[in-house]
């Protein structure tokens, strides 16, 4: 499918210049798409007739379809159906600094992260980057207002969708369109070392976050099989090189999974770990799926975890539980309405 939604504003201009007509063109049409956000071409009553036709027969302007929504006080859940029939899922917070919208970037994940249930169903595609950019734009219709934040969190691995996820940004970022900040913009990775080294010649502002989850590899080597790949002292140095590079802090993501990488031991050698570094540490407490037998660390010890970080002098946060209720976590939602030969229940 050629979809409009599929083209940065450059690319557009190319696209105009190439048939003959000024690459002016493209800001209108940017205009009519994610400003006015009309539904058809022929909504666009300041291109010429032959222009219009010419642009529908080119294009689609379809939208995801919506197959469920699940609704709590300050999060909203949302399964959408994809052209092909595949579904996937993104979810939006209130926080009282804007709506933030937590978008997949594949059908399915093959990281294999144990404790993670996107994994449970094996990559089938990549997002093309119009499935990223109508994510957002069905959330904004469906709540009347902007979505202020996007955070690349929902199921997928972004970095095994470099491009898409890269296209998807600068759309999103366009001023002359959906117009949402870079520093407003999170790309969240398991960590493919490449890829971060790619992503420090993007020069783009985008926000890193990188799931560590794990203080030694012999504990993350058992949680998340690509470690097996890029070790976490290859992690830590692509992340010191993008620090240098950007001067941008780096947030690490540290799921508490009870019994397994929440002992005091694990808080003080990760703040020896990140000694030094410009970052910040956003503990997670576990979200619960009744597929996996992981465990959430007590409130005592998340809170403990929390001290001993402090004490070192570690930038850390809890992170608010959102969603638990409207199972907000990774992949929860679609696994819920999909048997594993993804047959909807
Ligand atoms: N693949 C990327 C982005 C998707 S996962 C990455 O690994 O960062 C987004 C975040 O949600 C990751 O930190 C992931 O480890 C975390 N996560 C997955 N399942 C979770 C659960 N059940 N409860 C809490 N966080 C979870």
């Amino acid at each position: 499918m050629n979809s409009i939604y599929n083209y940065t504003r450059e690319c557009l201009e190319d696209f105009f210049k190439e048939i003959g007509e000024s690459k002016f063109r493209a800001l209108q049409v940017f205009d009519w798409l994610y400003i006015k956000r009309v539904k058809s071409f022929d909504e666009m009553t300041n291109l010429k007739k032959d222009l219009t036709k010419y642009l529908k027969k080119t294009f689609s302007m379809e939208k995801l379809k919506l197959v469920k929504k699940q609704s709590d006080v300050d999060v909203k859940k949302y399964l959408f159906e994809l052209f092909d029939g595949n579904k996937i899922e993104a979810v939006l917070m209130h926080h009282d600094y804007g709506n933030s919208l937590c978008v997949s970037t594949q059908v399915g994940c093959n990281m294999g992260c144990r404790f993670c249930e996107s994994g449970r169903l094996k990559k089938l595609r990549n997002l093309s980057a119009f499935e990223l950019v109508l994510q957002v734009l069905a959330v904004e219709e469906d709540i009347k207002d902007r979505v202020s934040h996007v955070v690349l969190m929902g199921i997928g691995e972004p970095f095994d969708n470099y491009d898409n996820v890269m296209k998807f940004i600068n759309i999103i970022n366009d001023p002359k369109g959906i117009n949402i900040g870079i520093r407003h913009i999170t790309v969240s990775t398991c960590g493919i070392v490449p890829k971060i080294k790619k992503f420090i010649g993007e020069k783009t502002g985008v926000n890193l976050a990188i799931s560590l989850h794990a203080p030694t590899d012999e504990i993350r080597n058992k949680i998340m099989p690509i470690n097996k790949v890029y070790k976490i002292e290859d992690i830590i140095s692509a992340v010191k090189d993008y620090i240098k590079a950007t001067n941008r802090r780096v947030t690490f993501e540290y799921i508490l999974l009870k019994d397994i990488n929440d002992t005091d031991e694990c808080a003080r050698k990760l703040a020896n770990l990140l000694k030094g570094i410009n970052c910040y540490v956003n503990l997670i407490p576990y979200n619960e799926t009744s597929h996996i037998e992981y465990k959430t660390s007590p409130k005592v010890t998340i809170n403990r975890f929390y001290d001993i970080l402090k004490e070192s002098n570690i930038n850390v946060t809890i992170r608010r539980e959102f969603g638990s209720k409207v199972s907000a976590a990774c992949g929860q939602l679609r696994s819920e309405q999909i048997d594993l030969k993804g047959t909807i229940k």
